[in-house]
């Protein structure tokens, strides 16, 4: 099984009908804005669904046409490839359709035409590329640690997958770093296994900004659509406690992402996210190309020296896009009202269409 050659792609959108597209996803994550802003932009909808998941896009009337699934994963299936090909469907990639159709799948054997990149999906999802690609880029990341013995001031250890913090842990000391290992290991957060994958690095104290930027390939402009930070469980619970009675109380603090809020940056600070989102931008098309064909997202704390530090990126829809679904502070300077990451996706495939260049956005 080869990769897929993204010609393979092209041959079978040269298949669809240009007048009778779909905008496709899988039902969770960030669907609802998907396939409501396809929906705003004139396209036919359609929801691949596990099965008793189908009220939301029922009762927000999103979806035309539904696919009901046993299990998120068969949207990979080859038969549900077929409906999806028959609708004339492209596909927008989130955070919960990679991590059930899963890469392997994604870049060998999935044939229905996305609009990102398929291939950056990896990127994101191993830290060595990632840091690759974000080194390429020459954005300020946090400092990384090749053995816990060197352990020298505080530290994040995190480990690999999707896992939306959980098992993450701060430690100062080489001391530390074990003794909280074996806590995580005993919660059945991680395996003895997966020790060895422990990646630590320095702690940024500053606070949270996840920038949602879209690069368009048609007008070869990133742009910044909204932000937020954060919403973690236990630590954002702990933090409301006084300093002595966190002491006191026996609770390992932990960052398992819950929610999200919406924010405004300082506007003396947009400069600087601009230039590391083109700077990623213009990094990707020469390490993975079409590049960040689309939806992109980076984690960043701010530093007190107004540094703005990326510890993490998403190369697809991130889930921060949910607060505003109806526009943010940032869309609204650009698109007026209503813009939403997903409409914003969907408007970027119409106005391709409208140019006859829809194969150039296509993966
Ligand atoms: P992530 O899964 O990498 O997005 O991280 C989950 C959470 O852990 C973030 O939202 C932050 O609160 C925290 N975090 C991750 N990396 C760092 C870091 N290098 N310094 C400080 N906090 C971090």
């Amino acid at each position: 099984m080869g990769k897929i050659d993204r010609d393979e792609i092209l041959e079978i959108f040269e298949g669809y009908d240009k007048e009778d597209l779909s905008i496709a996803t899988l039902g969770s994550h960030t669907s609802l804005h998907i396939l409501h802003g396809a929906k705003m932009e004139g396209f036919k909808t359609t929801v691949v669904c596990e099965k008793g998941r189908e009220v939301p896009y029922q009762r927000f009337r999103v979806a035309d046409e539904f696919i009901i699934v046993d299990e998120f994963k068969e949207i990979a299936d080859e038969d549900v490839q077929e409906k999806l090909r028959e609708m004339n469907s492209i596909i927008i990639p989130h955070g919960s359709f990679v991590a059930y159709a899963g890469l392997d799948r994604i870049e060998n054997d999935f044939y229905v035409p996305m609009y990102g990149n398929r291939n950056i999906l990896r990127w994101e999802s191993e830290r060595e590329l990632e840091r690759r690609l974000m080194k390429k880029a020459g954005i300020r990341i946090p400092y990384k640690y090749d053995d816990p013995e060197k352990i020298d001031r505080t530290v994040m250890v995190k480990f690999p997958g999707a896992r939306g913090g959980r098992g993450y842990f701060v430690a100062s000391t080489p001391e530390e770093f074990h003794e909280k290992i074996d806590l995580m290991i005993e919660r059945e957060w991680i395996t003895e296994d997966e020790i060895s994958d422990a990646h630590i690095e320095e702690y940024v104290a500053g606070t949270n900004f996840c920038i949602h930027y879209f690069y368009s390939a048609l007008k070869d402009e990133v742009e910044i659509l909204g932000m937020d930070s954060r919403y973690e469980s236990n630590i954002d619970g702990l933090v409301r406690i006084p300093a002595k009675d966190q002491l006191d109380i026996n609770l390992q603090p932990s960052y398992v992402i819950t929610g999200n809020h919406p924010v405004a940056m300082r506007e003396s600070l947009l400069p600087q996210a601009f230039d590391i989102g083109d700077k990623m931008a213009e990094a990707a098309k020469e390490l993975v190309p079409p590049g960040l064909n689309g939806p992109f997202c980076l984690q960043t704390m701010c530093t007190d020296n107004l540094e703005i530090v990326t510890f993490e990126m998403s190369a697809r829809l991130d889930g921060g896009t949910n607060t505003f679904m109806d526009g943010s502070t940032y869309s609204c300077l650009l698109y007026g009202e209503g813009m939403s990451m997903g409409r914003r996706a969907a408007h970027e495939i119409k106005n391709a269409k409208k140019e006859g260049v829809l194969e150039k956005i296509i993966t």
